[in-house]
């Protein structure tokens, strides 16, 4: 979907501030909405909504709400119908909304709603910090925070699974300004007020000891973002990332395997598909997590993500891997690579259906015990697990971010 402000970039936003600009839209549903009165110019099909340049972002994200789709946007010309041959195109549109895509094996990667760079790092988005608290329990392992962000006065948007830069002030020890740091998005696209206007991050204070000097060194962005109070400004760029995208098929099954903070995209998804219920996608398939952490007081998100389960335990399984307070088969650490081990049967049985979706978020490293595991599983079949993970990767089924 190109964005407003993209389609007008061609011309001073203070020419188009006052200017009116009529959207072609299809499919919307009718509804009390539709029929109050809202949308009364119809032809053909087609509905013609007349919106005025500020609110052209708010309009945008009510007819994908209301089913619809925008197959063109154009300068309202004075006349009702406002489209007439003579007017430029601004955009032209693809179909996007679930209801006119084709559901088994659609992937949001292939449509064209998915943004991209909005923001780049020499004009980043300045959002406002309103919200930071603490996720680790007392006696846990260091320090995660649930970082929100306002995006308000904007064109910031995104989808789950993605992620989005953050520029820390000051600068290298080159003397150069700080470069981004990607983080994954762990809100949905309609953020934790459900309003459109907020993304939250989950971000761990980097802290390790200086390999010569034993000094405890504290990361640059890891901790600006930690530490930043309620009001502070903050410079967003993005959003990025193609690799995570959920699937739009609402019958899929997700399986999703997370250390740590890659426990981000999955708060994501599981919120889209649970606890946040929107026009457009009803999930009814099968998500299954497996969270890898050191200690119960570490399982980020633990009171949510227990409550969905107990709600919605027929579509939801949640898996815990706390390396330093469970054993596995053979005594050691429970890593999630013994969980996926564990139930290497099962999983290996879902991961074959056409519509079961892998992801793979967190600690780099994490993927090589999760493919010894499932190698072992295959192997039984005489299916070797790398050819078969590769065609998995080509039909966009097996999805890693680890960092
Ligand atoms: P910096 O100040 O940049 O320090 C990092 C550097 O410290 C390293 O490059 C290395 O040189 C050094 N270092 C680190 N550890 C050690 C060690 N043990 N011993 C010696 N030297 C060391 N992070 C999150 O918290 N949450 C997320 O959701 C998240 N999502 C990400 C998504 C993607 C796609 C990517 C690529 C990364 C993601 N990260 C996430 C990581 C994040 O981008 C930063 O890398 C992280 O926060 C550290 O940045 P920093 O500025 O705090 O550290």
């Amino acid at each position: 979907m190109q964005s407003p402000n993209t389609a007008a970039s061609s011309f001073s936003t203070t020419e188009f501030s006052n200017r009116l600009f009529v959207y072609e839209v299809v499919g919307l549903r009718q509804n009390v909405e539709t029929d109050k009165g809202n949308y009364p110019i119809r032809s053909s099909g087609s509905v013609f909504i007349t919106v005025p340049y500020n609110r052209m972002n708010q309009e945008m994200r009510r007819i994908t709400r209301l089913g619809g789709t925008i197959v063109s946007i154009q300068p309202f010309t004075g006349t009702t119908t406002g489209v007439t041959g003579k007017a430029t195109a601004i955009a032209e549109v693809t179909a996007t909304t679930s209801e006119t895509k084709p559901q088994p094996m659609t992937h949001p990667k292939d449509t064209a709603e998915i943004p991209v760079n909005l923001y780049k790092p020499n004009k980043p988005f300045i959002g406002k910090c309103i919200e930071n608290y603490e996720l680790v329990a007392e006696g846990g392992i260091g320090t995660v925070r649930h970082v929100t962000f306002d995006l308000s006065g904007g064109n910031m948007r995104y989808v789950e699974g993605q992620s989005i830069g953050i520029v820390p002030p000051g600068v290298d020890a080159k003397g150069k300004p700080q470069k981004l740091r990607l983080y994954s998005i762990a809100s949905t696209r309609h953020g934790d007020k459900e309003d459109n206007t907020t993304v939250s991050l989950c971000v761990r204070q980097l802290e390790y000891k200086h390999p010569e000097t034993g000094e405890t060194v504290y990361g640059v962005c890891s901790t600006h973002l930690c530490k930043m109070e309620v009001g502070a400004d903050v410079k967003i760029t993005g959003p990025v990332g193609k690799e995570m995208l959920l699937p739009d098929d609402e019958n899929a099954t997700v399986i999703m395997m997370a250390t740590g903070t890659g426990i981000a995209p999955f708060r994501a998804y599981l919120w889209r598909m649970f606890k946040e219920q929107h026009e457009g996608y009803k999930f009814k398939g099968f998500a299954w997590l497996i969270f890898g952490i050191p200690k119960t007081a570490n399982i980020l998100y633990k009171e949510d993500l227990e409550k969905l389960q107990e709600e919605f335990g027929d579509h939801f399984r949640l898996t815990y891997a706390i390396s330093r307070e469970q054993q596995n088969s053979e005594g050691g650490r429970m890593y999630i690579q013994h969980r996926v081990a564990e139930h290497a049967e099962e999983l290996w049985n879902l991961i074959q259906k056409d519509n079961t979706h892998t992801y793979i978020c967190g600690l780099k490293g994490m993927e090589d015990g999760i493919d010894e595991a499932l190698s072992a599983q295959s192997q039984k079949q005489d299916i070797k697990w790398s050819d078969y993970q590769r065609q998995m990767k080509k039909a966009h089924r097996w999805h890693v971010e680890t960092y």
